[in-house]
């Protein structure tokens, strides 16, 4: 059986050299109480660098030299715990690692006649969660309103866009490629797209794309791109921080302009958020997602990495936009 560690703390970009792939023969007999898994799917995601820092944060940090930790699809493949039976599926925090034992805490079982497995680790899981609880509890979308995304064509991003036009707001992504600008607008129904690699000018392009200003922002990346997005924030504008990607690898403090001024003169709202934040939220949040999908008003992508060796190489990858939509391994 295989497991990933943490080896070392990343510097700057995280490289394959701080991981370790360990083979090991773990005991895998199980007690009362107690389900075998083996892992089928594992998402990789952007926050999982944060843990891997030593810095304060609102989780803790993994430790050196143990497994790392993210959401996984497993199957029970024995069980001596009467709520989950051989054959299930389950979704929850679990270690990279190929087969595990657990008690079944913190565990969901999920339906694969429902939606294919992998679609827990996104739009019917944490991305799907984020990206309703945030535009909708901190945005307060209204009808007509201008919205603006970045990391549109990702994860989180892209489900934000399409929750933006289901509820009828005018939506604008920010993202790395044409390729992923032309997927914002065709599959995901963006109403504008900017390649923030490619624009002379992402503050004129986004006025451009808003002529009416930009009623709420939410926001992925962080830096320059946010930056820009500020100087055409209108009265009342809602700034959703969901997260700072393009921050995560600094290794000096980044030179930012000061956003207090922005602030002050629209009288906007800038706030931060954790998903978890809303967890009485989420029966609500999933049935709407849940339902949407259903009728169609809802899709995904998926960047999705076959073997369990991959897992560190995916989770880099997403630092250099190598996904389109969600990334996940499949093991
Ligand atoms: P994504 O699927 O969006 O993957 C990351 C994307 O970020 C890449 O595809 C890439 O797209 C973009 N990116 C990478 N580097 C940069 C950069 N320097 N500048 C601009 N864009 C960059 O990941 P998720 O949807 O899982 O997460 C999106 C954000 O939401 C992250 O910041 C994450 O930490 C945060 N998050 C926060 C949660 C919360 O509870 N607050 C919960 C879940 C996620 P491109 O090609 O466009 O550059």
């Amino acid at each position: 059986e295989k497991t990933i560690l943490l080896k070392n703390r990343p510097k700057g970009k995280p490289s394959i050299s701080d991981f370790e792939f360990v083979t090991e023969d773990p005991d895998l007999k199980i007690s009362e109480g107690e389900i075998l898994l083996e892992t089928t799917y594992v998402s990789v995601d952007p926050y999982l660098r944060g843990r891997m820092s030593d810095a304060k944060s609102y989780v803790p940090p993994f430790e050196l030299n143990k497994p790392i930790q993210s959401g996984v699809v497993a199957k029970v493949i024995e069980s001596k715990n009467e709520n989950f039976a051989v054959g299930d599926f389950v979704s929850g925090m679990l270690s990279w690692k190929t087969k595990q034992k657990s008690t079944g805490e913190g565990l969901l079982k999920v339906d694969a006649s429902k939606a294919p497995l992998s679609a827990y680790l996104g739009i019917l899981g944490m991305t799907g969660l984020t990206a309703y609880l945030g535009l909708n509890e901190i945005g307060k979308p209204v009808a007509g309103e201008t919205l603006v995304v970045s990391g549109a064509a990702g994860a989180v991003g892209s489900v934000v866009g399409q929750i933006g036009k289901i509820l009828g707001l005018t939506v604008i992504g920010i993202a790395g490629t044409d390729e992923k600008i032309e997927m914002l607008k065709s599959k995901f129904g963006f109403d504008a797209g900017i390649n923030y690699n490619t624009s002379k000018d992402i503050k004129a392009d986004i006025a451009k794309a808003a002529p009416h200003g930009v009623d709420i922002y939410f926001d992925n990346v962080g830096g320059p791109i946010s930056d820009a997005v500020l100087f055409n924030i209108n009265r009342f504008a809602r700034i959703i921080v969901c997260g700072a990607i393009s921050v995560y690898n600094n290794t000096e403090l980044p030179k930012s302009i000061s956003v207090q001024p922005f602030l002050v003169k629209n009288s906007a709202l800038m706030q931060g958020f954790i998903v978890s934040n809303y967890a009485e939220k989420f029966p609500e949040a999933m049935k709407h997602l849940s339902t949407w999908l259903a009728e169609g008003k809802l899709t995904y992508s998926e960047t999705i990495v076959t073997g369990f060796d991959q897992i560190p190489n995916a989770f880099i990858d997403l630092f250099d936009g190598k996904n389109k939509g969600k990334m996940i391994v499949k093991i």
